[in-house]
């Protein structure tokens, strides 16, 4: 099975894409850490991306698409989930093609959504382990020891683009370029609605249920 999770910054794509994919053992390509992980090497899609995810704008779409697509090719027919990707409607119909080419599918596409009062709270609180990427959340769910990974005990931080400023942007990008994508998937096979707005553990049953 091949997913696409797409919504808003902060609706909880990720928190919920890892454990969806861990649990049905699906990869998951979160688009923003294959990004950010070119960023640190310093990678020529990297260098291109930079100064785009720390506008919180959107990296051009010829960078991303590539990038997938070597992702998914990689993966040899393994079931992924996609999340962040696509982010707008050139990313979706480039994403068509490029499944159409290698006799891929989507068999669910998922879009959450939650009240944008949550998704700032959930964003500004946000912190990340620098050494396995886990989350956590400074209210919702903090780390035993502040500063410090519960896994790995790495330093966390709070992301660049986790700032008050680059938020605004990144939710006003999102109601641009992002939400248009409704109307491209909602009449299509396997879409779904999913409300986000409530605790982890239940939006995660909910999202068991879809899947
Ligand atoms: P995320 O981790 O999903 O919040 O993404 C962080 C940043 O990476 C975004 O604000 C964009 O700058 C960039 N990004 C992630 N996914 C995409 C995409 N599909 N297209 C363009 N830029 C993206």
């Amino acid at each position: 099975m091949n997913l696409i999770l797409f919504g808003p910054p902060g609706v909880g794509k990720g928190t919920q894409g890892e454990r969806i994919a861990t649990e049905k053992g699906m990869s998951h390509l979160a688009m923003g850490d294959i990004l950010r992980a070119a960023v640190r090497e310093e990678t020529d899609a990297g260098l291109k991306a930079k100064s785009f995810m720390d506008a919180g704008k959107l990296v051009p779409d010829a960078v991303v698409v590539a990038m997938i697509e070597d992702k998914i090719v990689a993966g040899e027919g393994a079931s992924f989930l996609l999340d962040g990707f696509p982010r707008n409607v050139a990313q979706a119909e480039a994403l068509a093609a490029m499944l159409a080419k290698h006799s891929l599918k989507i068999d669910r596409t998922i879009f959450m959504d939650a009240p944008e009062e949550n998704l700032l709270k959930r964003l500004c609180g946000r912190l990340i382990c620098r050494a396995c990427g886990f989350g956590f959340h400074r209210q919702y769910s903090p780390p035993l020891k502040t500063g410090c990974c519960d896994r790995c005990n790495g330093e966390l931080y709070q992301r660049e683009d986790d700032r008050e400023d680059v938020i605004a942007n990144r939710l006003h990008v999102y109601q641009e370029q992002t939400k248009p994508l409704l109307d491209y998937y909602q009449h299509q096979e396997g879409f779904f609605k999913l409300d986000a707005g409530g605790e982890m553990d239940v939006v995660y049953a909910a999202l068991k249920k879809l899947v």
